[in-house]
């Protein structure tokens, strides 16, 4: 691969945050960059002519050449707000609606790592959030908890980071680290949890999400990101990914060999399923009608149960050793208990409206286990990155412009979505 070298890089991740993400997210280092990648990268993030004239038949450019060929204009000139350094998409009432908002993220501490995003998922909690479905919200709320980008900067004492690293923030930004909980790696059950979004930080300043240019967090609750994985499949990984890993981890349900049932094939049961083939386990979807049977089968599964087709779950009964339920909408939670071999689990991460009714009987005769789990401790959520990295599992995912997520809201309402939407961040949002 031609590799063209990159002059005067220095500080460039304070002055020109938004491009030197893009060298870095485009195969770059701080001494070169793929000039092939580059090429293909300028039509869709800069000015691409300009870019051509400036790398061809070049060894090196200077940065701030690179950096002008890749400017993007700026969208914060009409937008409301208080002056700020960092610009994001906000709901400002229960209309869930979106637009353009200035706010100001804290100036970096010393173990704060600045983190230029690149890409950010939506997750369904981004939507009911802004709604207040799950109580008032903070208006004006920044959604966006499954955040990925590049470090641009560091404070004095941070140790695992450097500018240019890929990192990634999750669903929440700071925990307190002295709780029983917090000692024993349970960061999230800390009673001072601190959630990305719609929440208030140490300092007292809102908790803003990723739909914006930046973010400042502690470099504990941030993570490393393999370098061998496309950025946009990784940022569904961070909620999306950590709540269907920590359900296999958590219950011992990661062994090669065994039955596991996912039911729903959406944002997070696809990654259910990438999970679970990965470990070697044999996975079935279970899902209304066999509609998306040569989908589930492209990740790895095994067939789809049909959970309307009384034959099949009664063929089906008895043989699972674990599920892993991710639907969020009302359904027969007994149904599936019977598919259920004696002393399995059952791990529900969604949220249906509805209180179900449990048959006792299936769960003292059969010993079964019924059971919940929310997102995923901070050393699971690295380890699952980098079990990402081992075995090259990214999200199947969508990749929209900011000025396309009311529309993406919509239809992520409607389940209209193969399998997550994720913000191209550094194309669609400029300071
Ligand atoms: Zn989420
Ligand atoms: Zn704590």
């Amino acid at each position: 691969m031609p590799r063209v070298a990159v002059k005067s890089v220095a500080d460039a991740g304070r002055k020109f945050p938004r491009e030197f993400a893009l060298l870095h997210q485009l195969g770059g280092t701080d001494k070169d960059v793929d000039s092939e990648a580059l090429l293909k990268g300028a039509p869709v993030y800069g000015d691409a002519a300009a870019v051509k004239s400036l790398v061809e038949g070049k060894d090196s450019i200077e940065f701030e050449q690179l950096a002008k060929a890749f400017a993007k204009k700026s969208q914060s000139a009409s937008v409301e707000g208080p002056e700020g350094n960092c610009l994001g998409w906000a709901a400002r009432d229960g209309s869930g609606t979106l637009a353009p908002y200035k706010f100001s993220r804290r100036q970096l501490q010393p173990n704060d790592v600045m983190i230029k995003i690149t890409h950010a998922g939506m997750c369904h909690s981004d939507l009911h959030t802004i709604k207040g479905d799950w109580g008032p919200a903070k208006y004006p709320v920044v959604p966006g908890h499954e955040i990925v980008g590049i470090v641009t900067d560091i404070g004095s004492s941070v140790k695992k980071f450097k500018p240019g690293d890929r990192a990634g923030v999750g669903v929440f930004v700071q925990s307190c680290r002295e709780c029983g909980m917090c000692k024993a790696g349970e960061d999230i059950f800390c009673p001072k949890l601190v959630y990305t979004y719609n929440a208030t930080q140490y300092d007292g300043s809102p908790a803003q999400g990723g739909y914006s240019t930046h973010v400042v967090v502690d470099e504990t609750h941030s993570f490393t990101i393999p370098t061998n994985l496309d950025l946009a499949g990784v940022a569904p990984l961070l909620c999306a990914g950590i709540t269907t890993f920590s359900p296999y981890k958590d219950h011992g349900l990661d062994k090669a060999g065994l039955k596991i049932g996912v039911v729903g094939l959406g944002g997070l049961g696809h990654m259910a399923v990438k999970f679970g083939v990965a470990f070697g386990c044999e996975v079935y979807v279970i899902s209304r009608s066999k509609a998306k049977e040569a989908e589930a089968k492209a990740m790895g599964a095994k067939a789809i149960i049909p959970s309307g087709d009384e034959a099949a779950m009664k063929e089906a009964a008895g043989t699972l050793n674990g599920i892993i339920d991710t639907v969020s909408a009302k359904h027969d939670v007994n149904a599936l208990l019977a598919l259920l071999a004696p002393r399995g689990r059952m791990v529900v991460v969604g949220l249906p409206p509805d209180m179900p009714t449990i048959n006792h009987f299936a769960v003292v005769q059969r010993n079964l286990v019924y059971s919940g789990s929310s997102i995923g401790n901070l050393h699971t959520t690295q380890q699952m990155l980098d079990f990402c990295g081992e075995k090259g599992i990214t999200a199947d995912v969508e990749v929209i412009d900011m000025e396309y997520v009311n529309t993406a809201m919509e239809r992520m309402k409607e389940g209209d979505v193969k399998f997550r939407f994720v913000i191209d961040i550094n194309k669609s949002l400029a300071l």
